[in-house]
């Protein structure tokens, strides 16, 4: 029967040179020798050994064909053109095997339909994948190798340089040729932006704005020497831009240490720094580093507005932080989740555009500033609060300590336990086997009680609890001190800085309308300390439009309605007929609504706010309340004289026969005012 002939290549290979052709050759030359009729070669070029058989082009084409019984015999090149690793190996062995097809290497001896054959697969499959993880040991390591040893590995060669030598002999040599059509080489340029950030201490905009007044080519721009190797070839930016000052300033190639495997993403990867011919003295970039730490730290206050919570927030809905926005029109800011803008996708099963709501920049910020300020001119209280915390952190140090000697005596009892097989092994109890079994089992979990230990003594070590109270005094104290005098937005927010750990917003729906609330993390650690005193303090944000928690007044019942109806103050005034001081007055619970207004009032309400009436004394008063008029004036409805109603309303009297008779049709008939109609059919 004819025979089946698998070739792949994976990609990297085909980068090697190695080509499908060869194998395809290979396998027509060994099937002519071995006198093999060939029913088909399957080919799968530029695909990866870890892609399954089954899931590769010529694979599926090779399976259908096995399926079909086309041929009984797969030939390979090698095994480990089936796969990658042994398990894919034998699977795809497998596979073909349960259609009846053995499969042969060309190149290694072996048989499938024999047990040696097999334990030959497994091996050789073994081997394949330990030869193919020695190579990339081999190649990670000569990488590592030839870096250490000062050889330029490829990559953008930074401005300044150029490559000389090829591979391992590569080397970054400094460029001191001018630069065409100009008088001044790229070392001169570098060292001219050293000397102006460092010794002049000018900014990256003034030095950017220098270079380009001179005309100079920017280092990214395409290079007029033609395609030298390492260099930009594509024309990036033009002009000098200040970032890209900056970038090389802080760049420590240029005094001498080239930092390789920086932008690695691997972080097994450790960073080798070897030595390039340095273009700055050490002392000049120092004081390169420290000019621009300096100047960051000015710039803020050019800067039209300072966010003084920038980075800080972030959002409970969405987990990103919020970012601060301007409104020119509405002179106002706001901090806004970034989830928000784009949707990226992080909110919800289905990634959907965070909603949550932005905060008011000028609230939170007083919010935040307005309690630092309080922890810093009374420290006291917070202080108190503090020992609170640690005191109840005390009651976790004594269940820790407990379970640490807990742990101790266990870890005293293995030792025991292990004297014991011992014992047993020496007096011929137990054999050789058995001891060994035993041994392990103690040592394993000996090994494990070793590490709770570890763990346990170091969260206990942490937390010198007393000595971080002091700690957050003292620092309390330094901040303390800065708040005399002016303030300036950077001290401000270095300040907020070192107290706030982070603000978490979370939007959370009252009574139909969404709320901000959000709590603020300080901290009172000293910057480098470890397991940080952290105080978490919430608020609920934007009184304005904070619905009331309890209904207990009319304007509370006002503001919530309004809110729930999304109406600003000066629309509900215009309903009501009042100006929209009376409705913040009543809102705020400053003023009570006059009767007069009544009617309106339970219009916009669209419900009787008023609690049922029981008796007559809060039945007649709830009912000239609905209807908005006075007692004098009820009294003339209800055909009685202002006293005797005043009597009744205070329960002195009671309306008995034909005056009860009228009070009730009075009652009614505030029930079933015009305005109360309207709203049950509305
Ligand atoms: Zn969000």
């Amino acid at each position: 029967m004819a025979v089946g002939v698998y070739v792949r290549v994976s990609t990297e290979e085909q980068r090697e040179r190695q080509s499908i052709v060869t194998q395809r050759e290979f396998g027509v030359r060994y099937c002519d020798l071995h006198e093999l009729p060939i029913h088909q070669t399957f080919a799968d070029d530029g695909v990866s050994g870890t892609v399954p058989l089954e899931s590769r082009p010529g694979g599926i084409r090779l399976l259908e064909e096995a399926r079909q019984h086309k041929f009984d015999q797969l030939l390979v090149y090698k095994l480990d053109r089936l796969g990658r690793d042994t398990r894919l190996i034998l699977n795809a062995v497998a596979e073909l095997e349960k259609h009846g097809v053995r499969v042969r290497s060309m190149t290694e001896e072996f048989d499938t339909a024999t047990a040696t054959g097999r334990l030959m697969l497994t091996m050789l499959s073994g081997f394949a994948a330990h030869e193919r993880e020695l190579i990339r040991e081999r190649s990670v390591e000569g990488t590592k190798r030839l870096a250490e040893a000062g050889a330029w590995l490829g990559g953008i060669v930074p401005y300044g340089y150029r490559k000389e030598g090829e591979h391992a002999q590569s080397r970054l040599v400094v460029t001191d040729k001018p630069i065409p059509g100009f008088e001044v080489s790229e070392v001169e340029v570098v060292r001219t932006i050293y000397r102006m950030c460092g010794t002049e201490k000018k900014s990256c905009q003034k030095i950017a704005d220098h270079l380009n007044r001179t005309g100079i080519p920017c280092g990214s721009a395409e290079n007029t020497r033609g395609a030298e190797s390492g260099k930009r070839t594509r024309r990036k930016a033009s002009i000098w831009r200040p970032s890209h000052i900056r970038n090389m300033i802080v760049s420590h190639t240029y005094m001498g240490q080239h930092q390789y495997g920086k932008r690695t993403k691997n972080r097994n990867c450790k960073i080798i720094v070897r030595a390039v011919p340095a273009i700055v003295s050490e002392e000049l970039w120092q004081s390169a580093q420290q000019v621009l730490h300096s100047n960051r730290i000015m710039a803020s206050r050019n800067t039209r507005r300072t966010y003084l919570l920038r980075g800080l927030i972030k959002c409970g809905l969405c987990k990103l932080t919020y970012s601060g926005i301007a409104i020119k029109a509405q002179k106002d800011h706001y901090y806004r989740c970034n989830g928000r803008q784009q949707a990226r996708g992080l909110y919800g099963l289905s990634g959907k555009k965070c909603p949550a709501k932005s905060l008011n920049g000028d609230y939170v910020e007083r919010l935040v500033w307005a309690d630092i300020e309080s922890f810093l001119r009374n420290p006291g209280e917070i202080l108190e609060r503090l020992r609170e915390r640690v005191s109840m952190q005390d009651g976790e140090r004594q269940r820790r300590q407990k379970e640490l000697d807990d742990l101790a005596d266990r870890l005293q009892q293995k030792a025991g336990e292990r004297d014991r097989v011992l014992g047993l092994f020496r007096r011929g109890r137990i054999d050789d086997a058995t001891l060994d079994q035993q041994l392990d089992q103690i040592n394993t979990e000996a090994f494990r009680l070793h590490a709770e230990i570890e763990a346990s003594t170091q969260a206990l070590a942490a937390g010198d609890r007393t000595a971080q109270l002091q700690s957050a005094e003292e620092l309390l104290a330094s901040l303390r001190k800065r708040l005399d005098g002016p303030i300036p937005a950077e001290l401000k927010h270095r300040i907020v800085e070192i107290l706030v750990e982070k603000i978490e917003a979370n939007t959370v729906e009252r009574w139909g309308v969404q709320q901000s609330e959000i709590v603020i993390n300080y901290r009172f650690s000293q910057p480098n300390e470890p397991a940080a005193l952290v105080l978490p303090r919430s608020h609920s944000l934007a009184n304005r439009n904070r619905s009331p928690e309890q209904l207990n007044t009319l304007g509370d019942h006002l503001l919530r309605r309004r809110l729930i109806r999304k109406l600003l103050q000066r629309q509900v005034a215009e309903q009501l007929g009042v100006d929209k001081t009376s409705v913040y007055n009543w809102e705020t619970n400053r003023t009570k609504p006059g009767l007069e207004y009544m009617p309106a009032i339970l219009r916009f309400l669209g419900y009787n706010p008023l609690p049922p009436a029981d008796g007559w004394p809060d039945r007649l008063i709830q009912g000239r309340t609905l209807l908005g008029i006075s007692q004098k004036e009820s009294a003339q409805r209800i055909g009685v004289d202002a006293s005797t109603l005043a009597r009744w309303e205070r329960g002195e009297r009671e309306p008995t026969g034909a005056f009860a008779a009228r009070v009730l049709r009075f009652l009614a008939a505030a029930e079933v005012t015009p305005s109360l109609a309207a709203i049950r059919t509305a």
